[in-house]
Parts: C-alpha cells; structure tokens; sequence
C-alpha cells in the first residue's frame, strides 16, 4: 500500500504543500535580500570577487537552516510501521515571548533581558522520543518537544503508526485484534484525539484520516 494522504483530505495536502511554498519562498526572499546590495558593491561583476561571493552564499545557508529545509526530504518521508521503544525527558527551550502576547507578568530575570519588547523566558518542555521499526527492518527515529502543560498524543511500544507525508504526528492505528481504544482517531496536525464519528478534528478543523485506511 502506499502511503499517500486520502483524495479526501485535501486541506491536509493543501496545508503541507503551503509550507514547502512558505519556506521555499523565505529562502528565495532571503537569497535576493542578500545578492541585491553584493550585486551592487560589485562582488559578482568581473573581476569576481571571491570572498564577496563567499560571503554571500554562507549568509544564505542561514534560512536553509532557520527552515530546516532539508526535513522536506527526510523526516517528512512517509512511513509505516511498529514503534520498538520510547523514552521520555524533560528539557528546557528558551522562548522569546512577546509582552503583550503574554499574560504572565514578567519577573525580574525577564524584564532584565528584554529584546526589542519580548522577553526571554526557559520553559519546561517534554521530549518524547520514539523509534520505529519499518517493514524493511530499518528503523525510523521521531523526536516530538511538547511545552510542559501542553497534551500531546503519547505513543506505546508495539502501537502501528502511520505517518503521512509532511504531517505533525504520527496516526497510531487501532489493532482490531486486541480491543484497543476503536472509539477515537487521531488528528495528524495537531495530535488531539477525536471521537469517530467526527470528520473534523474538534481543535484545529483539519480532516480526520480514518486509520482504517486500507484495509
Ligand atoms: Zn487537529
């Protein structure tokens, strides 16, 4: 079976492929930014010159990386399989958070390093992370950071997952085998558990893909 997101589901296509447009167009933005002012100071007219164009191509490795742009051609791959092990960690993300967005009010050590109207803030997160066994035998590694507070869906050793292309999180499929949860479907944009009867995810309105899929 290939794994290709439902006819169905096209909003999810839709919302995938706008974020390869979003981040192709950051990068080619950024990329015209930069050759613009070193077009002008003459570092591509002859003779070259060489440090200038260096100069500028090590400027445009940084959207390239902002964006993590080659995600499009690893992580984001489709899979299937049987998840083998998962270890849980808490960790720390630091955050810029906008004052006004904000509804804490700012302690000392944050207003003490305030940029341009955020301020810095370390937050606890949660990092699941989860090895996946591939029918071939090769295993798929997946790393999700979750802000401490915040639900996210939560995955066993010896649950089918599926992943879909350029999607958030992995679709745990039911085993109807074992009476396992039936009852609920797993939003792959947002992780929230849906009821089955729904074809919208509840929180993010996305499509819902029955897990059933193929079968
Ligand atoms: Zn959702």
């Amino acid at each position: 079976m290939k794994l290709k997101i439902p006819s169905n589901c096209q909003d999810i296509r839709a919302a995938v492929k706008s974020q390869i447009i979003k981040d192709i167009l950051f990068i080619a933005a950024a990329r015209v930014i930069v050759f613009l002012p070193a077009y002008f100071y003459g570092y591509y007219s002859r003779p070259v010159n060489i440090f200038g164009v260096i100069l500028v191509e090590v400027i445009c490795l940084f959207p390239f990386i902002k964006t993590r742009f080659w995600k499009w051609f690893t992580s984001a791959r489709a899979f299937e399989g049987e998840v083998i092990a998962v270890k849980h960690r808490r960790g720390n993300k630091v955050t810029k958070t906008p004052l006004i967005v904000s509804k804490q009010t700012p302690t000392k050590a944050m207003k003490k390093t305030p940029v341009a109207g955020r301020f810095r803030q370390v937050i606890k997160v949660n990092i699941q992370k989860i090895s996946v066994r591939l029918p071939n035998g090769k295993i798929r590694r997946v790393r999700y950071v979750c802000d401490e507070g915040q639900r996210q869906p939560e995955y066993e050793v010896g649950d089918h997952v599926r992943h879909y292309y350029g999607t958030k999180y992995m679709q745990k499929i039911p085993d109807h085998e074992k009476t396992d949860d039936q009852s609920s479907v797993m939003c792959v944009m947002c992780g929230t558990s849906n009821p089955r009867s729904m074809d919208r995810c509840a929180y993010c309105e996305m499509s819902l893909i029955d897990p059933d899929i193929g079968r």
